[in-house]
This record gives structure tokens, sequence and C-alpha cells, in this order.
């Protein structure tokens, strides 16, 4: 492994990857200002897509093209002069045959060692309702995704880092979905929504959100199952288990020095990673009643997450109003957009033929979030330590005292 510095920036810590995962963009994104890793999934025809008929091909692993399949119809005059094909570029594509461990490493493996240090991180799954967000975030016990994945090689090198560098991590999970625009705890069995708040030092919290301290892949694992069987789900037409809520997981990382003192230096790095609601328009699913309510709030959100990303994508948009406020989602993910994070996105498609025109939104929308720019800074901060422990040392120097008085009065007398 032969990762030089970035230029300019000797104290950011290039993340161990293996040879052949890295590439320049993730250097970039290593070395401070940078833009959103935008990479695309396209998940294989399956038993419930309509036409079992692929019109996607990816090329060299970073360009997806798409075929128009009403392109060649004569009769469809308003299509008739269209081009057959458009290409899009990615920093990563991942062609039907990916496999989860594939997806980790290329997207989310080289984010851990900056939480690690203090730096936020958040990667999110974007993308139509059976595309394969959730195969892609949480995936199953027997073929984990994302989440899973990243919370294993968290535990292994904040051990190793920890005893190497002399500090100790400690890591909180909690997991909640925003579904109506009204906030769940997934990991707690009291029903009720919780509120937003903006802290000056951390940014947006949820408060008294449950905060599981983990040690372990396996129990967070379960945590993840437990708590996406109860995210609100309901058929419609387009999924018959379409998740029709964000999911979110959030890691924080504490960092501590082990040294003696009063003050202690602790570094904080947020992770988040986010399982987005189906990005279909309510007139495709076919909802009616509730489900169509449903629609319209997630379609809140999205929109939303869109305009945010529109104007921050926006060429030389500094100062730009950025409507993170129009929902839930954007304001908890603030800081993961336009702000402090190094932030991935993964846009899932189908490849079928019957998802075309959701296919080809998806890529618009993925291919307009690569102007992205985020300005990441290692988050410190200093905090005096609690009262109880001043007792300790008080404690700890008189006996001290004591020694070294009768160690005195043994060599006097
Ligand atoms: P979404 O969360 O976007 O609505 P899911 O992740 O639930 O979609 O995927 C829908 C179905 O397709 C699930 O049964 C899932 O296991 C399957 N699936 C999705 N992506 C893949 C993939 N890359 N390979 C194999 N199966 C997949
Ligand atoms: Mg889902």
């Amino acid at each position: 492994m032969s990762h030089l510095p970035p230029k300019g920036k000797p104290d950011i810590p290039i993340p161990v990857v293996d040879e052949g995962e890295t590439n320049e963009h993730m250097k970039a994104m290593w070395a401070g200002q940078s833009n959103v890793l935008v990479a695309v999934r396209v998940r294989p025809l399956m038993k419930h897509d309509i036409v079992k008929k692929s019109c996607v091909r990816v090329l060299d692993a970073k360009v997806v093209v798409i075929l128009d399949p009403a392109s060649g119809d004569k009769q469809d005059i308003l299509r008739a002069n269209r081009n057959r094909e458009k290409q899009y570029a990615f920093d990563y594509v991942f062609d039907p045959n990916s496999k989860q461990e594939m997806v980790y490493n290329n997207t989310t493996k080289f984010l851990i060692h900056g939480v690690l240090d203090g730096y936020n991180a958040t990667v999110f799954a974007y993308g139509q309702t059976g595309s394969g967000k959730t195969h892609t975030m949480i995936g199953s016990q027997s073929d984990p995704g994302i989440m899973v994945r990243v919370m294993e090689d968290l535990f292994v090198h904040s051990q190793s880092q920890g005893k190497q560098q002399g500090v100790q991590y400690k890591v909180t999970v909690s997991f909640l979905e925003v579904y109506n625009e009204n906030i769940r705890d997934l990991l707690s069995d009291v029903e009720e929504y919780l509120d937003l708040r903006e802290d000056p030092i951390k940014g947006p919290v949820v408060a008294s959100i449950t905060e599981i301290e983990a040690t372990s892949g396996s129990e967070v694992m379960q945590l993840l199952h437990q708590g996406n069987a109860k995210r609100s789900q309901a058929a419609t037409a387009a999924n018959e288990v379409s998740s029709r809520s964000h999911a979110v997981l959030q890691v924080v990382v504490e960092c501590r020095d082990r040294a003696p003192g009063t003050v202690a230096n602790i570094k904080v790095g947020k992770l988040s990673l986010v399982d987005l609601a189906g990005s279909e328009r309510a007139a495709n699913t076919k909802n009616v009643g509730a489900r169509l309510v449903e629609g319209a709030n997630i379609n809140r959100s999205l929109l939303a997450l869109g305009n945010c990303i529109n104007a921050l994508g926006e060429k030389g948009n500094k100062g730009n109003f950025v409507p993170y406020r129009d929902s839930k989602l954007t304001r908890l993910l603030k800081d993961s957009l336009g702000g402090n994070c190094r932030t991935v996105m993964i846009a899932n498609i189908s490849a079928a033929e019957s998802s075309f025109e959701e296919t080809l939104n998806t890529l618009k929308y993925a291919n307009r979030a690569k102007n992205i720019k985020t300005n990441v800074q290692r988050n410190v901060l200093n905090v005096n330590y609690h009262i109880s422990e001043y007792v300790e040392l008080i404690n700890n120097l008189r006996s001290e005292i004591q020694i070294l008085k009768s160690q005195i009065g043994g060599s006097m007398g």
C-alpha cells in the first residue's frame, strides 16, 4: 500500500484500503473539499419486473448506458426523434452481478478511518421502490449489506487503533425512521414521535432517542433486523414489501485520550447510513387513500432532498439559499449534504425496460448530485472532566502523598 498524503493536509491520515479500492476521487475526498461521491448500482432482472428485458448497460464500471425502449416505435410520433441512448458517467457503476462486498468496498469502507478520527460521513441509498436500496444498505442475515459490514469494520479498527494509539473509543448507535414527516425510534418499543432539535455544537439531534453502546457487528446486525421489522411498511402495487419510510442508522464514534489530566480532547465522528423511501411518484404506484397521503409526504421529504441537491449542485452557488428546513429528512441530513461531511450517494436502479422512466429519473437525480461540494473538518471537543473524576484525582493524589510521607518518615527515622 502506498498512499501518499494529500498535499497541504499533513494531519489527515489516508485511509488504509486494499490495493485497487482507492481512486482519485477518494483521495480528493480525503484532502478536505470535495464532491459527493456518486455510485450507481444496477440490480438484476427479477420476478416482479413487468417487462423482463434489460434497457441498461454498464461500461467500465463508470458509465451507465440507458436505451429508451419506446424510441424505436415509429407509431409514437413524440418519441420518434429522441436519441435512442443516453449515457451517464459516475464515480462507480456496479453491474447486476456485483456482490455486496464489492459495493461496500468501493463506496463505504474508505470512510471508516475518517469516522474514527472525528470526521462525519454519510452514505445514502436512493431509488425507486424495488430497486435494491434495502438490499444494499441492510441486506439479509446471509448476505449482509453496507450497514452491517461497516459496523464490523468499525469495531475491528477501533479496537486495534485504540490499542496502538492509547485512545479509547466509544461507539453508540441509534436507528430511526422518518415516516409521514414524523420521526420514530426503531430501537424502542415506545410508540411516540420524537423531536428534532438543533444543537449548536452537535448539529441536528433527535431528542430522547435510544442510543445503544455497541461492541460487535453481530449485535448491530440484530438491532438492525429488529428495527427494520418495525418500519412502517405497506403493500403497494410497485412492491409487496415496499418501505414507505426513510430509515437512518446513526453511529457516533467518540475517541478520547487515555492520558490523565483535567481536560480531555474528544474527537467525535458521526456516520449516518440512510435507506431512503422509494422515489417513484405516487401516480406510478396507483396509490389511493391513506397510501396517497403517505406518498405525498414521502415526496415532500424527497422533493426537499432534490431541491437541496439542486441548490447545492448549482455552479457557483456560494451563499445560495438551500431549503434544508423544508422537511425532516433534509434537516436531519443537513450536515451530510452541503456541510462538514464526506458524503456518498448510491443510486439504485432496475435494469428492466418496465422501469425505464424511473431509472432515467434516478440517473438524472444522481447526475446532479455529482456537483455538490462539501467541506470536511474534524470535530474536536474540549471537555472538562466531570466532578466525580476530580474526586478520584484528589483521592489518588492523597494516597500518593501518604505513600511519599511514609517513605520520608521511614528514611528519616
Ligand atoms: P427497495 O428497498 O429499493 O424497495 P429491495 O432492496 O427491497 O428494494 O429489493 C427488492 C427485491 O430485490 C428484494 O427481494 C431484494 O432482495 C432483491 N434485490 C435487490 N437488489 C438485488 C441485487 N443486487 N441482487 C439480488 N437481489 C436483489
Ligand atoms: Mg426498501
